[in-house]
């Protein structure tokens, strides 16, 4: 028999894919990972599981304990399939701006869940961060992960996704791009790949609105690049110590609405139904390859999640014309229709 013993078996592994009708004009290959076959359909199974049995090894995560994290969602299912695997409770913190199918997964895989206001700084009260560390001081056995400033989300990528990119390129891997929120995803790859060929070139993509690629630039924190956007999991207003900026070669930036037209267009035209940050990932990725790929050039961009969980924003044509994101064709949803 083949079977796996419990869910986290099936996590990692997951396949390249190359882009044909998205990457006309561009010198060499691009291929994509694609993240959303996880069992939590994003890559943060990885990091969350990992970080879950770092904290148990360390004597953090007791028998019992409650796991207590801010999170864009992708971290909190994964936190959640790991505790129902292991036997812990779940409390997650989201900032409002989260897509309600993302809050309505977490509730359905058992967690509890606290909505609390994107547009508060971080050190405020009501922060999702302020809220989960504020939870964590007060349930007994209780462990936060802080997946910004936790080195296990990294490394959980330097073992895993880094490898697999390394092995299924067959080592000709050129370009690693990949957006940037916590910076493990990037920064845990872009660490192994470097290990393996240190020419391997790192891009990072970034959002309006947030401070990595002026931080890259100048080395300075500047307040001025943050304000409200609208792109989930990419993009930050703090430095978490997984951004290891010598890592990161260089930085693109991308508008919500450039993010919103490719991730359609990676559905419509590739059959790849993804995740928002996808389409930042692919605009920028693409953006950066024109320029600067050659014909034997192998670019990985890495695809963080899934598409189910923005069909209310994204790939609803009324929401994409009340945020003035418009293109031509349709993508009316069976919602629309019903309604
Ligand atoms: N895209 C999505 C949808 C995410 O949830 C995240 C995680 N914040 C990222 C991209 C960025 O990944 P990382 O945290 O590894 O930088």
């Amino acid at each position: 028999m083949k079977f796996h013993n419990s869910i986290i078996e099936t996590i990692g592994d997951t396949p390249l894919v190359k882009l044909n009708s998205l990457a006309k004009g561009v010198k060499g290959t691009i291929l994509v990972k694609l993240e959303y076959f996880n069992p939590g359909n994003s890559m943060k199974d990885r990091m969350a599981l990992k970080m879950v049995e770092d904290a148990e090894k360390a004597g953090i995560l007791k028998p019992g304990g409650t796991i207590i994290e801010g999170t864009s969602g992708n971290t909190g299912m994964g936190l959640a399939l790991a505790a129902i695997a292991k036997g812990y409770k779940c409390i997650f913190t989201l900032a409002d701006k989260q897509s309600p199918e993302k809050i309505d997964i977490l509730r359905a895989v058992g967690a509890e869940v606290h909505v609390c206001p994107t547009n508060v700084e971080p050190e405020d009260p009501r922060s999702y961060y302020s809220v989960a560390k504020k939870l964590n001081a007060e349930i007994p056995n209780s462990f936060y992960p802080n997946q910004y400033d936790n080195l296990s989300n990294a490394v959980a990528h330097y073992e895993s996704t880094g490898p697999e990119i390394w092995r299924d390129t067959a080592g000709k891997i050129t370009h690693y791009a990949a957006g940037v929120g916590t910076g493990g995803s990037m920064c845990g790859v872009a660490k192994y790949l470097k290990e393996q060929n240190p020419n391997v070139t790192t891009v990072g993509i970034d959002t309006y609105g947030s401070v990595f690629k002026k931080y890259k630039e100048t080395g300075k924190f500047d307040e001025n690049e943050v304000y409200p956007y609208l792109t989930e999991g990419i993009g930050e207003d703090i430095l978490p110590k997984n951004v290891d900026f010598d890592l990161i070669d260089t930085f693109v930036k991308v508008t919500d609405k450039d993010g919103a037209l490719m991730t359609r267009r990676l559905a419509k035209e590739e059959g790849m139904f993804v995740g928002w940050s996808c389409g930042s990932a692919v605009h920028g990725a693409i953006e950066y390859a024109k320029e600067n790929l050659k014909e034997d050039d192998v670019m990985v961009i890495i695809m963080p999640d899934h598409g189910t969980r923005y069909l209310g924003k994204i790939y609803n044509d009324n929401w994409m014309k009340d945020h003035g994101f418009t293109e031509t064709g349709s993508f009316a949803t069976a919602r629309d229709i019903i309604a």
